[in-house]
């Protein structure tokens, strides 16, 4: 099962791909996981793609399709994936199907999450996680069941992003309003786009995804 979770920064994108991927075993593709990680690691692409992510604009097109076009391909990936956080742009979106027309790999579904924007902005202020595993964590809605360890590893280090300040929130808005949310009519158009409230709580947003899973029709794979 290939799915796109759409919507804008703190929606809930990751925290929900994270259950979808631990309950159905299929991978978990955040770019904005990648890039980060690029950026730890002080590589040619983390060096390029920092001061755009600190400000709040979008990475380049060639730089991201490139990037996925590699992470698709990987063993994991084979089974079944989760986009979260790609397509952001038009050039992005005709990119990925022109990439899943020639694996033969189709999306199944795509699932916007819609959240107002004064919410999303006391989201992305109050998000941190786990240093040790990636758990996503929030400081008024989904705190550790024991404060200062993470619930899924034990682990007693966070960490907020760099970009997750108020003042930077406002230009990733924007971004998503200019940039990403054209996308949306050439998934509608197709009849694969789901619109689901992600002003709902965590709990609630799953149950309504796994109601939208059990739409999709099984495929059959073949292994060559
Ligand atoms: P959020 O989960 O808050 O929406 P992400 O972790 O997905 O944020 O992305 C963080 C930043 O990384 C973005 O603001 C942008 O600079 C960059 N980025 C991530 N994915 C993409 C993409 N598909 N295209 C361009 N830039 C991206
Ligand atoms: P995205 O990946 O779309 O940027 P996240 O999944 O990181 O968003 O969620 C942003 C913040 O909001 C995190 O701190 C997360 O714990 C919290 N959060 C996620 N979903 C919900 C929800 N349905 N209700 C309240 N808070 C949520
Ligand atoms: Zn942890």
């Amino acid at each position: 099962m290939n799915l796109i979770l759409l919507g804008p920064p703190g929606a809930g994108k990751g925290t929900q791909a994270k259950r979808l991927q631990q309950k159905h075993g299929i991978a978990q593709i955040s770019t904005g996981d990648m890039l980060r990680a690029e950026v730890k690691a002080g590589s040619v692409v983390g060096q390029r793609a920092k001061a755009v992510m600190e400000s709040g604009q979008l990475v380049s097109d060639d730089l991201i399709i490139a990037m996925l076009e590699k992470r698709i391909q990987q063993p994991d990936a084979a089974c079944g994936f989760i986009l979260d956080g790609f397509p952001r742009t038009v050039p992005q979106a005709d990119a990925l199907d022109l990439m899943l027309d020639r694996a033969g790999t189709p999306i199944d579904a795509v699932i916007e999450l819609k959240v107002d924007d004064a919410a999303l902005v006391d989201r992305i202020a109050g998000r941190f996680t786990c240093a040790i595993c990636g758990a996503g964590y929030h400081d008024n809605f989904q705190t550790p069941r024991v404060e200062g360890t993470c619930d899924v590893c034990g682990g007693h280090e966070f960490i907020r992003r760099a970009d997750d300040r108020r003042e930077t929130v406002a230009a990733r808005l924007d971004a998503y309003h200019t940039q990403t949310a054209p996308i949306l009519p050439h998934y509608r158009n197709t009849g694969r786009l789901v619109t689901l409230d992600g002003m709902a709580d965590v709990d609630t947003v799953s149950r309504e995804i796994e109601a939208v899973l059990a739409q999709v029709p099984k495929r059959t794979v073949t292994i060559s």
